[in-house]
């Protein structure tokens, strides 16, 4: 059955099946998503796309999914961000060890399998090293999802023509939180960025096999003023954003019940 872990009594939680139950953290971030994005899109999208996880469980006949649902982690590393104005961030260290802690509570009451839902790619280089840790030193099966189905056909068709470096702050994650709220967006304001110093490199990316770890900084708009987006949002809209939360989910789901099933 899948509820949310801060819902249940310790009684109840006595009686949850330790050894089958996973235990989704979805981790976000509080960090600067351009002129347009509020401040904590990341942690907007991670608690709507755990509703559409939930809502694709229930719409293939699994609400009795082994799941317990964490509060959203809502900030995280966000060094990339951390000179433009309401970014917040923890140091890696100090991320580390918050996960950490909170791995070990989980594993001291007898759990057995986590999954990290990475909503913010920032995340995913400590939580990489945690998940590896935890799984040495605690016994903790710890798996990484990655929360946007980015490469899914349905969810490449929402980046508007000519939008090629969309990513963070752009169409799809302004598109997301328009979804949520379409109150919280104001494309009026809203400015493009492109890795300016990448631009015109074959090999070297901002991702990729030959990059370095950017700065927001690095994305500029045309006129070179650092604006700390990549791409457009200018297209984003709510449909849209519905439909990558959407597609994320089913993915997520399957991922889901995939570790469920996992042994070792
Ligand atoms: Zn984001």
């Amino acid at each position: 059955m899948i509820r949310n872990y801060r819902d249940l009594s310790r009684l109840q939680m006595e009686k949850v099946d330790k050894e089958n139950t996973i235990i989704l953290i979805p981790l976000g971030a509080l960090e600067q998503h351009g002129n347009q994005a509020p401040l904590g899109t990341d942690d907007i999208i991670a608690e709507a796309m755990v509703r559409h996880v939930v809502d694709r469980f229930r719409e293939i006949g699994r609400e009795d999914f082994p799941m317990l649902i964490f509060p959203v982690i809502p900030v995280g590393l966000s060094t990339e961000h951390k000179n433009f104005c309401g970014s917040i961030t923890f140091r890696p260290e100090t991320y580390y060890h918050i996960l950490y802690d909170i791995c070990e509570s989980i594993s001291r009451h007898g759990f057995k399998k986590i999954a990290f839902l990475i909503c913010h790619g920032g995340n995913a280089p400590v939580v990489q090293v945690l998940s590896r840790e935890v799984r040495a030193d605690l016994g903790l099966m710890a798996f990484v999802i990655s929360s946007g189905a980015f490469s899914r056909p349905e969810v490449k068709a929402t980046i508007s023509e000519g939008n090629i470096h969309d990513f963070h702050g752009g169409e799809m994650e302004t598109s997301m939180v328009m979804a949520v709220d379409e109150s919280l967006v104001d494309l009026s304001v809203s400015e493009a960025g492109e890795p300016t110093s990448f631009v015109g490199l074959k090999k070297l990316a901002p991702y990729g096999g030959c990059t370095i770890s950017w700065m927001s900084e690095d994305w500029k708009t045309q006129e070179g003023k650092p604006i700390g987006i990549g791409g457009n949002p200018k297209g984003a809209n709510a449909e849209k954003g519905e439909t990558i939360l959407k597609v994320s989910a089913e993915e997520i789901v399957d991922g889901l019940l995939e570790i469920s099933q996992f042994k070792l």
